[in-house]
């Protein structure tokens, strides 16, 4: 068994076995975790300095998400979107593939909460191979986005028998693979993995960090062999109350992972799923963070602010505005509120 499998065993999967500071015994824990599975596993519970902390909040399971009757199981309509299971086409060109439902620690704001980490979810190789089926059929799609539940907790031999099906397929130009590895469990990311993701370029891969206690040395390290490798790195971030929901923190978060060469991608203003209505907060808050990146930190810290419109509609950017009067005369404020104009009338 290689180092991270071992990690992934020691996970802490209920309330007794998480330490006594952090909420240990506490039976409403296991409440919740019946219904939405709990997965920390050791290198993740070592980020954590105390209960109610940025990173405690992403991993330990509340009452809250028992108690949310605001939100939706599906809000993105993946469902229905999927022409076969685990394989959701909601733009013309691209896909989302789920090729597992397991996940390294399991974020308690997660989008697919209804189903990641559960028998609610099922992964077979024949919903593999019908996906790969669907791909052949449409050559529209160009840009396949392997995802899950993180496909980086798929042994490597598994995942290149995936990689190596789609990159078979002569549409498909990019594959992307989404996986929070590099933040939440980063030893899965071993050179043997590396040396076998480089055969399918062009690969790019979308990482998931939230805050900035969760780049460390040993994330840094996982980033640095994906980077090394040719991989594009970009990173998406969701917008959490009690996690990053404050300019400082934010502005932090975005400068670092340039500094492990991860590119920010997008900001996610909270999607509407059952269970994480605690973890949203209003746009008008993400605006105001967004307000404070740009122009004050390098551009290319800078994500695009975007909200998944529920029922499948895609991403919607949320841009600030910087527009104060539209017309042959545009009046905007820039970044520090000083007032410009720009003469529209010529061209
Ligand atoms: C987010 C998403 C994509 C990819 O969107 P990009 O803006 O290209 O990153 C593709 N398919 C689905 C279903 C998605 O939710
Ligand atoms: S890693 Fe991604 S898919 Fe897995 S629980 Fe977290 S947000 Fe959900």
């Amino acid at each position: 068994m290689q180092n991270w499998q071992s990690l992934l065993k020691q996970s802490i999967t209920c309330a007794e076995h998480l330490p006594a500071n952090l909420g240990g015994g506490d039976e409403r824990i296991n409440k919740v975790r019946e219904i939405y599975p709990m997965r920390i596993n050791p290198y993740y519970l070592g980020l954590i300095r105390q209960k109610n902390d940025p990173i405690w909040n992403q991993c330990v399971p509340r009452m809250e998400e028992l108690q949310d009757n605001v939100c939706m199981e599906d809000p993105l309509d993946e469902e229905n979107l999927s022409p076969v299971p685990n394989l959701i086409h909601k733009y013309p060109d691209r896909v989302l593939f789920l090729v597992t439902s397991q996940c390294a620690m399991y974020c308690r704001f997660c989008t697919r909460k209804r189903k990641v980490g559960t028998g609610r979810m099922v992964v077979t190789s024949e919903t593999i191979a019908a996906g790969i089926d669907y791909l052949r059929k449409n050559p529209q799609i160009r840009d396949v986005l392997i995802s899950g539940g993180d496909p980086f907790l798929l042994s490597d031999s598994r995942l290149e028998e995936i990689l190596k099906a789609v990159r078979e397929i002569p549409s498909v130009e990019i594959i992307r693979i989404g996986s929070r590895v590099p933040c939440t469990l980063p030893m899965r990311v071993t050179q043997r993995l590396v040396r076998m993701l480089k055969k399918y370029h062009p690969l790019y891969i979308n990482t998931h960090f939230n805050h900035p206690l969760e780049i460390t040395p040993q994330s840094a390290l996982a980033c640095a062999r994906l980077a090394d490798a040719g991989i594009p790195l970009s990173c998406q971030t969701v917008l959490l109350k009690g996690v990053n929901d404050d300019a400082e923190t934010m502005k932090e978060l975005m400068c670092k992972l340039l500094t492990i060469r991860v590119r920010p991608y997008y900001l996610f203003q909270g999607d509407m799923t059952r269970g994480t209505n605690h973890f949203r907060t209003s746009i008008d808050t993400g605006k105001k963070i967004m307000r404070s990146l740009i122009g004050h930190i390098s551009g290319l810290a800078v994500p695009t602010y975007a909200v998944d419109a529920p029922g499948g509609g895609g991403k919607i950017p949320l841009t600030p505005d910087y527009v104060q009067i539209e017309g042959q005369q545009l009046v905007f404020t820039n970044y520090l509120g000083k007032t410009c104009f720009y003469d529209n009338a010529g061209g």
